[in-house]
């Protein structure tokens, strides 16, 4: 066993802090502390892809690592102030005449993550 293990993206030669696991199944990406052994559909990351990883459309994201929980809240309340801006945006009358379609108003909803229980 190598001593270190390296991230498996692609031109990224960071070391590998938590290990990727596609639970077909449950159509979830499930990020958690390195694996101690490598297994089909586990793919090691660095800290950094660890925390930049998206689901595939329908799928959603579980993390387990504690670290990257926090990363996951800080990212989470961007997210959501983010979203907010979008929602007041939305929601202000429409004072231009510029008024949202059907579907305008609250956007995409294809991001929706699994946080980690507290604790
Ligand atoms: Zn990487």
């Amino acid at each position: 066993m190598s001593p270190v293990r390296r991230c498996s993206r692609t031109a990224c030669a960071l070391p590998a802090v938590a290990t990727l696991t596609y639970v077909y199944a449950d159509r979830a990406a499930v990020v958690g502390p390195l694996a101690v052994h490598a297994e089909p559909h586990c793919y090691d990351l660095c800290e950094d892809h660890a925390n930049r990883l998206t689901a595939p459309l329908g799928w959603e994201v579980v993390r387990h690592s504690p670290e990257a929980a926090d990363v996951v809240r800080k990212r989470s309340s961007d997210d959501l102030e983010a979203l907010a801006d979008a929602v007041r945006e939305a929601a202000r009358p429409a004072a231009g005449g510029i008024v949202a379609g059907p579907d305008g108003a609250t956007g995409r909803r294809g991001h929706l993550r699994a946080l980690p229980t507290p604790g």
